[in-house]
């Protein structure tokens, strides 16, 4: 069973994805639910990193993802504002990321006129919306794909995190690559 935290933002695209690979897939919102045996990742959605990070904290969920991520066969997948939270390092965030992956990252890095745009990248075609920037990557986190100079899909170990959005396109590939047993 692979989890999406359900506490904000677009959550029900990846649920969607994830059962079109014939995953079964669940919302997850509580500490009981991510501690759930049967759960073998977990998705942090897009959204609004501040309101998520906020969200995180008053559920008490903090300290159950972070176990979670020291099982080395439990995938973390943070797209977006779920990459933000996912960082180890992110100046203009108004609240503590979970520093899971060892990026820095600027939120809401391109400007007006780029603010969302669509890419054609090879793992295919991705959304970026206000999306963030990663300016510098840790020397165990691998470069998957980059776009205009920087690094836009990275894993380290088993966290995964994407500065777009795969699941707005229906595009399958990054989440049958990190979840397909
Ligand atoms: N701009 C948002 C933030 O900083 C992220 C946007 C998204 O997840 N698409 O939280």
């Amino acid at each position: 069973m692979i989890g999406v935290l359900a506490l904000q933002g677009g959550f029900a695209e990846h649920l969607a994805v994830l059962r079109e690979l014939g995953l079964d897939a669940c919302e997850v919102r509580t500490r009981e639910e991510l501690m759930d045996e049967r759960l073998r990742g977990l998705i942090i959605p897009g959204g609004e990193s501040t309101v998520m990070a906020k969200f995180i904290d008053e559920y008490s969920l903090r300290d159950v993802i972070c176990a979670r991520a020291q099982i080395p066969d439990f995938r973390i997948y943070g797209t977006c504002a779920g990459l933000i939270l996912l960082a180890k390092d992110v100046p203009n965030l108004k609240a503590q990321p979970l520093g899971l992956l060892d990026v820095s990252v600027e939120r809401n890095a391109y400007g007006r006129q780029l603010d969302s745009f669509i890419a054609e990248l090879e793992i295919g075609k991705a959304h970026f919306i206000r999306a963030p920037k990663i300016t510098r990557v840790g020397e165990g986190v691998e470069i998957l794909a980059s776009y205009d100079g920087s690094p836009v899909l990275v894993r380290q170990g088993n966290i995964w995190g994407s500065t777009f959005h795969p699941e707005l396109a229906g595009e399958l590939a990054i989440h049958k690559l990190i979840f397909r047993p």
